[in-house]
């Protein structure tokens, strides 16, 4: 919350505090217990202030993580009701990014006027102050964790000491406080963790997309007011979390000339004089923008002679998968390296040593002519429509938890694609009437058990819909937490299913 004012007296520096302040002067609540709440906890208990963590959940592993901290001298609470209420001697929160600003705790520090900050504002006000390192910074509804590992992968191809954080993995605060002499961090941001900064800006700044997600997150935004915030929609209160990323950036704000939202995000931000607005086309690229040629991407914004001519730094085929969605990622990571100065061949050598992760269409068997590709990281529909471009025959799996989101557009832009369609999980039926309205023509089959084994039944579901030539293609438009532990278990059903669909079929096969 920008502009915050701490309640006690004596604390004015609060709002503008860095890693020198005297924090044991402070008494911090640390809302959740989770990876980047114990960091930050860890970090201020180091740096003497008097810190309370509170988390809802009573497990073994957060009263384990409870008796490390006390052992600092942390003042630890589990349970349900310890999340209700601020602790009576509170003068900053720091917000784990699950927490919703309406949660009682956060409703009752917002009123009071307290700073709300995140573990990433924390970690950029804990910088050593005479090694400040640059942070390149990636938001979006989807891409961000590609991204920021492609990003990675050129700035270390370029020889820079750098890591991929933030959102991804390793929480920002580790890396902050550990004695690598890093050059420049690729910070992947998600719209909850943009929610709670204050100060903390960006050497360059991107957002890849903007579509619906995360809704529920913001159901309530209408009311923000009464915390301090603007009165939003709900979807207009996530675009103003993501539009945050640019935010007195300094160099460049790289935005995706496909997606106007993003266009207008830079054009309405707060930046620092000089800092350019850089888009990324995938088609080919006008004066400050980065895009492609001939099958080259090329870099038309860091150049001299941008009014004339364009420097190709790598090739599309260096981008593997080169799905149009992920060259969209690789020319935001190309464009916020050459902001920063990578030279071009670095861009190529550090495309192609890039591995894309797990569960983003990840061909996992092919068997009786037929793919079977997991897509299980596509979480919305936005994801979901990017998977489904990059194939011709699909027959498509999808469902679980769909967060408010709607799937009419996705199934009239893909109808003439789908071979069949599958639908699993608690709103499947969500999926289906959209296909029902949009693709009437299309067979369609509901799975209506959401035991474990339900994913063997909807993917021989799935095959046997399937010819040869066609993708099975795992790419739910949904969350997975109504039926699994997280996206990468519902991905590894998938494939598990895939290949004893495929050796029952053999043993079916087999001569007698
Ligand atoms: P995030 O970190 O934003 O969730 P990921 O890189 O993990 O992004 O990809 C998430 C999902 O979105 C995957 O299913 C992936 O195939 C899809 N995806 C990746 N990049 C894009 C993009 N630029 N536009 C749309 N979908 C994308």
């Amino acid at each position: 919350m920008t502009g915050s004012t701490a309640s006690q007296p004596g604390l004015a520096w609060l709002p503008q505090a860095n890693r020198l302040s005297p924090w044991d002067q402070v008494r911090v609540t640390v809302a959740g217990l989770g990876r980047s709440g114990f960091a930050a906890a860890d970090a201020l208990l180091e740096r003497g202030a008097q810190v309370t963590v509170v988390d809802a959940v009573d497990s073994d592993a957060n009263r384990d993580k409870a008796t490390l901290l006390e052992t600092l001298g942390a003042s630890v609470r589990l349970g349900p009701e310890t999340t209700d209420e601020l602790p009576a001697a509170t003068d900053l929160v720091v917000v784990s990014p699950g927490w919703r600003p309406t949660q009682p705790l956060l409703a009752q520090a917002a009123r009071q006027g307290l700073p709300l900050w995140g573990e990433i504002e924390l970690a950029w006000r804990f910088q050593q102050p005479d090694r400040i390192v640059p942070w390149l910074a990636v938001t979006g509804t989807n891409g961000k964790t590609t991204t920021v590992g492609l990003l990675a992968s050129i700035l270390s191809a370029a020889g820079l000491t750098t890591a991929a954080v933030g959102n991804v993995g390793r929480p920002v605060m580790e890396t902050v406080l550990d004695e690598v002499d890093y050059d420049v961090l690729a910070v992947e941001l998600s719209s909850f963790q943009l929610h709670w900064l204050d100060q903390a800006h960006f050497h360059s700044a991107a957002c890849l997309n903007l579509a619906p997600d995360h809704l529920e997150w913001y159901a309530d935004a209408a009311d923000w007011d009464q915390l301090g915030w603007p009165s939003r929609s709900p979807l207009a209160a996530y675009q103003a979390d993501k539009a945050r990323i640019y935010w007195q950036t300094e160099v460049a704000c790289v935005f995706n000339q496909a997606d106007p939202v993003t266009r207008t995000m830079v054009e309405q931000a707060d930046v620092v004089e000089g800092a350019r607005a850089i888009g990324f086309t995938t088609g080919i690229p006008g004066p400050s923008m980065v895009g492609v040629v001939d099958d080259q991407i090329v870099d038309r914004a860091f150049i001299a002679q941008r009014q004339t001519s364009a420097l190709p730094v790598a090739a599309v085929s260096d981008v593997r998968p080169a799905a149009p969605h992920n060259v969209e990622n690789a020319l935001a990571a190309t464009a916020l390296a050459r902001a920063f100065g990578v030279p071009g061949p670095a861009v190529a050598t550090g495309l192609k040593q890039f591995q894309l992760g797990p569960h983003r269409i990840e061909p996992v068997l092919d068997a009786g002519g037929i793919s079977f590709v997991d897509d299980s990281k596509a979480t919305n529909p936005h994801a979901a429509t990017a998977a489904l471009a990059s194939f011709d025959s699909v027959v498509w799996i999808a469902g679980g938890q769909a967060k408010g989101t709607t799937f009419d557009d996705l199934v009239s832009q893909f109808a003439d694609r789908l071979r069949a369609v599958v639908v699993f999980g608690v709103d499947r039926q969500t999926v289906a009437e959209a296909v029902q309205r949009h693709a009437p023509n299309v067979p369609l089959r509901v799975i209506d058990s959401s035991q474990t084994e339900t994913m063997r039944q909807v993917v021989a579901t799935a095959a046997d819909l399937a010819r040869p030539g066609d993708t099975v293609l795992l790419a739910p438009g949904c969350a997975s937490l109504d039926m699994f532990t997280d996206y990468a278990a519902r991905g590894d059903a998938f494939t598990a299913a895939a290949k004893a669909w495929a050796a029952q079929r053999s043993v079916e096969e087999e001569p007698r």
